[in-house]
């Protein structure tokens, strides 16, 4: 099972609630209660943060054992380039090798040139879609992994995406703020380790800092995907999947039915796509994600939502403020730059390190109980990335 704020787990099947896990374990008000808690645990958590941000242990990677080989990227003799620009959402196709699997150079070729083929292809779907905009592909990368595939297939907290991510920003030298990459990593396994059953296939996708605009993300797809369309169909999974990497969540979040939805951002079948061969009905946008994806400059710096051409019937957008996002990536994955959400009481600022990965409607959620509930002499004041959103 995949991090429930991410995106997709297996074949598409399973729903996953943006952020549910999240909201379950941050009901309004959980916020000060949970500081009480944490005074105790912060002396388990906090030697794991510091290892995180770097210390002087330079060459060690945020989850990297001491001693273990460093993943290295094969960009050519170029390095990764940054075909987009330095400050252009890039998106990275990769060839992402655990170091018990293995593929000939005439198999990692074919791959890689099937993967720039499905991105291209995934490229004219959105470019249809927004009409005035499209994505921007880098040059492709081969990353060998030191850790085995059956660590990424173990790995729980942090998860498999954590893991990848951090090591894919580590071997390009980005960190999770200054990312300008979304990485589509097509994932090797060895013959004997095969997804399904008791192995969860990888798949899903999600922004490294939260809301649409804040950086680059990771994309997870099993190469059986790429080159049989098992156990997934893989360019309509793709096109799904970057539209998690862009920040868009499941489109269910708009009121539409998952099974039968018409924007890629549903589990519709009818949008499957076969082998390069898309869907004769491939998903659509909603007005919603039109408008989200108008928030992500970066990705798509000359589109623009108008709500004559996105929202024709004029139909009020839901889920906009907020309520329908993805949530950062955790603390695994380095410290993130945003400063998220903050509750004060009296000019204290009461709100634990887990708020910061908040969404923006989990914080107007939190502030809402707070002013409701806390006794009427206490002065609130509820800040989003240093923003006012509530208090009193
Ligand atoms: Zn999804």
């Amino acid at each position: 099972m995949q991090d429930m704020s991410s995106g997709d787990a297996t074949n598409g099947i399973v729903p996953l609630a943006p952020a549910s896990a999240a909201r379950i374990q941050l009901a309004p008000g959980a916020v000060v209660s949970a500081i009480v808690r944490r005074a105790a645990a912060a002396a388990v958590l906090l030697p794991a943060l510091a290892c995180v941000a770097g210390g002087s242990d330079v060459d060690a990677g945020p989850a990297d054992v001491a001693g273990e080989a460093e993943a290295t990227s094969d960009a050519g003799d170029a390095g990764p380039d940054r075909a987009c620009g330095p400050a252009r959402l890039g998106i990275r196709p990769v060839l992402y090798l655990p170091s018990d699997a293995s593929l000939s150079a005439a198999e990692e070729g074919r791959a890689v040139d099937l993967l720039a083929r499905h991105l291209e292809l995934g490229r004219t779907h959105f470019s249809e879609l927004l009409v005035a905009d499209t994505f921007c592909v880098e040059q492709p990368i081969v990353h060998r992994s030191p850790r085995t595939a059956t660590e990424y297939q173990a790995a729980a907290s942090p998860d498999s995406a954590h893991l990848m991510a951090a090591s894919l920003l580590e071997a390009a030298g980005q960190d999770r703020n200054g990312s300008r990459d979304v990485f589509v990593a097509v994932f090797v396994r060895p013959p004997d380790l095969p997804c399904g059953g008791e192995r969860p296939c990888l798949g899903g996708g999600r922004t490294f800092n939260g809301y649409p605009g804040t950086g680059g993300g990771i994309v997870q797809l099993e190469i059986t995907s790429l080159l049989a369309d098992v156990p997934y169909p893989f360019q309509s999974t793709l096109v799904h999947e970057l539209g998690h990497a862009f920040g868009l969540v499941h489109s269910d979040c708009y009121g539409e039915d998952l099974a039968l939805g018409r924007s890629i951002m549903s589990y519709n079948p009818e949008h499957w796509s076969v082998g390069l061969e898309r869907s004769a009905t491939p998903g659509t946008l909603l007005p919603e994600e039109y408008f989200l994806l108008d928030g992500n400059a970066l990705a798509f710096p000359s589109f623009g939502y108008e709500a004559a051409v996105h929202n024709p019937t004029g139909r009020p957008l839901v889920g906009i403020d907020g309520t329908c996002e993805l949530a950062p990536m955790d603390a695994s994955l380095g410290p993130l730059a945003r400063a998220g959400y903050e509750l004060f009481f009296d000019g204290v600022r009461v709100s634990g390190p887990d708020a910061q990965f908040y969404t923006r409607g989990q914080a107007r959620e939190s502030c809402a109980w707070n002013v409701a509930n806390q006794p009427a002499g206490i002065a609130i004041l509820c800040l989003f990335d240093g923003a006012r959103i509530g208090g009193r």
